[in-house]
């Protein structure tokens, strides 16, 4: 829980929906299917539990008007209950999953300055138990058995907490819900295990640059200044004699006002069915007077006009310019955040990154406006190449020439109407967020927007051109804090005392400030154009409401193309992708490593010609996974084949520079070898897992040092073989797109990608783990100076039907809040612990996986396994316990959460890419899964669960163990059968594999 914590990534109003700038072209991952088409089955039985309620009559309360999007059917009703709690309420008859959150006015600004981290203390301690509910863990569970999930942030100046439920269990979560705000335990004994978790997730980020940078941001506020505090807290700061008195002090002081509070409740039932249950469970959220938060009234930094050289963990090289701008979080009708994000950091042709691309100093530029409540500043990061670190003054000179053309000519409302003009067009064809997203921003939003924007409605934003000369006028020289973040070895005399980053501070030279503050703009600099790719013809072929199936199309040998229309979305949108596989290139990982420079250099022509497309709510572009190169078109439909075609002619032309080459392959090995600096958890999942049971595979550092000794003619030679080499290709039209234009587009890829068409693919072979015979895997940390030790189990389980998959998947889905409360709760292992259940579908098998992860860092790996160990054989016991009736809510429950209706075009999408991706095209999934469930019994259960997890002498297990700083392996535990990481690819040739 709580991974999000603390807020860097969250700067509040400006981190929420109305920020999106730079669109990406990351499809969701999620699997989704069209669950309208199946009829009858699991889902039917679901129809069946939908009960039909009494409509109560509520009692009438002030209430305000939203204004939503023309594409939302949802039913809004902002009201405020008598005891001032504001409350969202939205009906939404088509749900599949309801949800709440509650967005408490509080946060690390009002910790005490001897207590710092309570906030977030208390964050977690709310969920462990209330008077009412008085178990551990008992709002969770609920949460959990009812197929829903729940978290909570503490930010600066707010907490938040939030869950998603089944849309028929809304009622019971909202109860446990309320009791948060109402009567918590608090109870001492809970609370002396959990300062334990608060401090693993403190050690989780010891050695995370971005935790590390946004607390040295702290250290040099202002000591006066409340953002000056310690946000998360740790033993030292939390782990003393009167705590307990301080976090019911604080509870009582900011959780006593209703009114502090916001709440947004989404669910299936109409508005006045959900108004009463607010009514009735949240009418005992005390009413006591509100906190009223006191303006710090000095300077944000202590100290500007300085230069600040940091000591990353990570390989990383960037420049970090921040500034103090007038408080802007109650004027954000003006859309500042956004004017300024997209004039200073748009990647169109004259734009600053433009300038700074030319001469190969970046890699890419980030900007954002941090509005906390009372105070904002502007988060400027631009990474920098090798070559960019030398000119590190050069690039802040930069900025400043190209501020000056900004405020000489750009601080226009004509400007700033392009941008109002992009945020009316997403808000007409708004899609959803994630449920839980939706309830937490708009329960945060609800803190600060008038009622009519809380919806994301851009109907009341103003230009306020005196307003943008103020904020400009605040950016200059001496008012800047310069941060140059950089692995090159400079000499640093001081630490921040929290994370330990090495640092060192200096006046900026008086002589560069002048210059700075008169500079320039060069030539090139120019203010952005007109965009050609908005779109302008709205039309829409298909209607959801008629069965659609997916059609493979008529193409020629070694070309197929396939067509399906939206089931949910009448929508103008599209998404239109090619995957071009290049079986040949199997074995040879330095081919894959070139198929991924190639895609880069694709890209990085295509980045100033493609912004405006971005702009205007259109992606494009390509990636490379594997032996596969895939191209993606996806947004509105009336400019997609203009994108299309500029992608083309991008690969027709492959004009490649020298220069450019250089600097992909930089990035690329920098990814490798930063790897190592990522969490170990994310490490174990990410990369030894795959090392572990994939073949061809490759290690990060086999893979850098591969990259590095590639050159540019060798790229250009592969380019050049490509064009003649034997591909299959594979393309899906979705959504608003006819065939004939599916058929058209497929053959446009063709003629540029497909000289020698072949029909046979491969994808990669998966590892059979011995049976019979634990494997263990020890790593020592691939940070060595990261504390935390991880335990990855994985049981597999080559599976011949659909039944045996789905059994394990229930087991993981049954156990995991036990294992949560067990292994984390009771046991404070660690605050990363999980299980995860999950089926890799491929061409010719299936292989379903049940892992534990758990990071620690205070215990070592093996002792973590034994607790793991002892946790399963225990758990027989709950399997065998369940009653009919569990077994079929969690039969339901996992089916709701693995096939939840979409909520966006790209995630209706993705299922069915997914099947075209793996080569399975078992298109029917979910069903085929719900009917799967359906024959499960509990003796099927017990009998996968003694097979996959228990019996020693017939399961498949491997574990991968990291040993954080200062573990080493068991001795006395040789019988594990050790491999070490070296040893993998022999320890692997030995052992069957799943042909894929
Ligand atoms: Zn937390």
């Amino acid at each position: 829980m709580d991974v999000d914590d603390d807020g860097y990534d969250m700067g509040q109003y400006g981190a929420s929906r109305l920020r999106g700038l730079l669109r990406t072209c990351q499809a969701h991952k999620e699997n989704v299917v069209n669950a309208l088409k199946l009829g009858g089955g699991i889902i039917g039985v679901l129809l069946f539990f939908s009960i039909v309620r009494a409509l109560v009559q509520p009692t009438t309360l002030p209430s305000f008007e939203v204004v939503s999007s023309p594409n939302d059917n949802r039913v809004h009703k902002y009201v405020v209950l008598p005891n001032g709690l504001r409350t969202l309420l939205v009906s939404d008859p088509k749900c599949d999953q309801a949800a709440a959150a509650m967005d408490v006015g509080v946060g690390a600004l009002e910790d005490p300055v001897e207590r710092q981290g309570l906030a977030h203390f208390l964050e977690h301690m709310l969920f462990l138990g209330s008077q009412k509910y008085p178990m551990e863990n008992e709002y969770s569970s609920y949460i959990h058995r009812n197929a829903g999930s729940n978290n909570a942030h503490t930010a600066q100046s707010s907490t938040n907490f939030y869950f998603t439920v089944h849309k028929n269990s809304l009622e019971g979560a909202l109860d446990r819900f309320a009791q948060f705000f109402i009567a918590p335990l608090l109870n001492p004994n809970g609370a002396a295990r959990e300062v334990n978790a608060v401090n693993n997730e403190h050690t989780k980020n010891l050695q995370d640059d971005n935790w590390r940078m946004w607390q040295l941001r702290k250290h040099l506020a202002n000591p006066e200044h409340p953002f000056h505090k310690f946000s998360t807290g740790n033993l030292e700061t939390l782990d003393k004699q009167d705590t307990l008195d301080y976090l019911w002090a604080f509870y009582q002081q900011y959780y006593g006002s209703a009114s502090n509070m916001r709440l947004v409740v989404v669910g299936q039932e109409p508005v006045p069915q959900l108004q009463e249950w607010v009514q009735q469970y949240f009418a005992a959220v005390p009413a006591k007077s509100p906190f009223v938060p006191q303006p710090a009234n000095v300077p944000l930094w202590a100290e500007t006009g300085i230069k600040v050289l940091v000591q990353p963990i990570a390989d990383v090289q960037k420049l970090l310019l921040v500034w103090e701008l007038p408080p802007l979080l109650k004027k954000y009708r003006a859309m500042v955040p956004q004017f300024v994000r997209y004039i200073m950091a748009g990647q169109f042709e004259g734009s600053l990154y433009h300038h700074l691309k030319e001469q190969n100093w970046v890699e890419g530029i980030d900007l954002d406006v941090n509005n906390i409540r009372g105070f904002s500043f502007l988060d400027v990061e631009i990474f920098l190449t090798e070559e960019g670190v030398k000119h590190a003054d050069d690039v802040t000179r930069a900025w400043f020439q190209y501020l000056r053309l900004v405020q000489e000519q750009g601080l226009k409302c004509k400007i700033w109407k392009r941008q109002l003009e992009m945020e009316q067009l997403s808000f007409r064809f708004q899609q959803k967020p994630k449920l839980e997203d939706f309830v937490s921003d708009t329960a945060t939003d609800m803190q600060t927007l008038e009622a009519a924007d809380i919806l994301g409605s851009p109907k009341n934003f103003k230009c306020d051109e005196q307003l943008l000369r103020t904020v400009f006028a605040s950016i200059t020289p001496s008012s800047m804090l310069q941060f140059i973040v950089s692995s090159v070895p400079y000499s640093l005399d001081s630490h921040e005392p929290i994370y330990g980053t090495s640092y060192s501070k200096h006046r900026l030279n008086a002589s560069l400030l002048m210059e700075w503050s008169v500079a320039k703009p060069t030539a090139d600099m120019a203010l952005p154009g007109d965009n050609s790719y908005v779109p302008k013809v709205f039309t829409v072929f298909f209607n959801p409401e008629n069965k659609h199936e997916i059609s493979r199309l008529h193409t020629p040998a070694g070309l197929v193309a396939w067509h399906q229309p939206s089931q949910y979305f009448a929508d103008p949108k599209l998404v239109f992708t090619c995957l071009v596989t290049y079986p040949h290139l199997r074995t040879n990982i330095t081919a894959t490593l070139l198929l991924s420079i190639y895609a880069a250099l694709l890209n990085d022509l295509l980045e100033a010609p493609l912004y405006p497309a971005s702009e205007a709510g259109m992606s494009g572009g390509y990636d490379a996974t594997g032996i596969t190169l895939q191209l993606l078109v996806s947004g509105y439909t009336d400019p997609s084949s203009k994108v299309l075609m500029v992608l083309l002619m991008a690969a027709k032309r492959s004009l490649f520079t020298k220069a450019r080459f250089d600097v992909m392959k930089e990035q690329l090995v920098k990814v490798q070898l930063n790897k190592k600096f990522d969490n170990a958890y994310v490490y174990a999942l990410r990369v030894l897992r795959p090392v572990l049971l994939t073949s061809p595979s490759a290690t990060p550092a086999e893979q850098a040092a591969i990259l590095n000794a590639t050159t540019f003619e060798q790229l250009e030679e592969f380019v050049t073989s490509l064009a003649e080499a034997p591909n299959q290709i594979q393309c899906l039209g979705f959504g608003n797109i006819i065939q004939t234009q599916v058929t058209e587009y497929s053959t446009q890829v063709a003629a540029t990608f497909q000289r020698v068409p072949v029909d046979e693919t491969h994808s990669k072979d998966f590892i059979v783990l011995p049976e019979g015979r634990d494997t263990t895997v020890d790593v020592p940390a691939p940070n060595p100076d990261d504390v935390n030790s991880v335990l990855l189990s994985i049981y597999e389980f080559p599976v011949k039907s659909s039944t045996d998959a789905m059994a394990l998947e229930l087991i993981q889905f049954i156990l995991d809040q036990d294992a949560y409360a067990q292994l984390r709760t009771q046991e404070q292992l660690g605050y990363v612990v999980g299980t995860y259940g999950t089926t890799v579908h491929a061409q010719r098998y299936n292989v379903s996986l049940y892992q534990v992860l758990i990071q620690s860092g205070e215990q070592s790996p093996q002792y973590l396994d034994e607790r793991a160990e002892a946790f399963l054989s225990s758990a027989v016991d709950i399997l065998y316990e369940q009653t009919d009736d569990e077994l079929w809510n969690a039969k339901v429950g996992l089916w709701q959460s693995k096939w939840p209706v979409p909520l966006k075009l790209t995630e209706e999408f993705q299922t069915v890419f997914t099947e075209i991706s793996s080569h399975t095209f078992q298109f029917t999934r979910a069903w085929d899964e719900g009917q799967a469930l359906g024959d499960i019994t509990r003796e099927h259960v017990l009998e996968v669960y003694d097979r996959v997890l228990l019996n020693k002498e017939k399961r498949r297990k491997a574990r991968l163990l990291i040993y954080g700083k200062g573990k080493t392996a068991d001795p006395s535990e040789r019988s594990m059968n050790p491999v070490s990481l070296d040893g993998l690819k022999q320890w692997k040739e030995g052992l069957d594999m799943l042909r894929g």
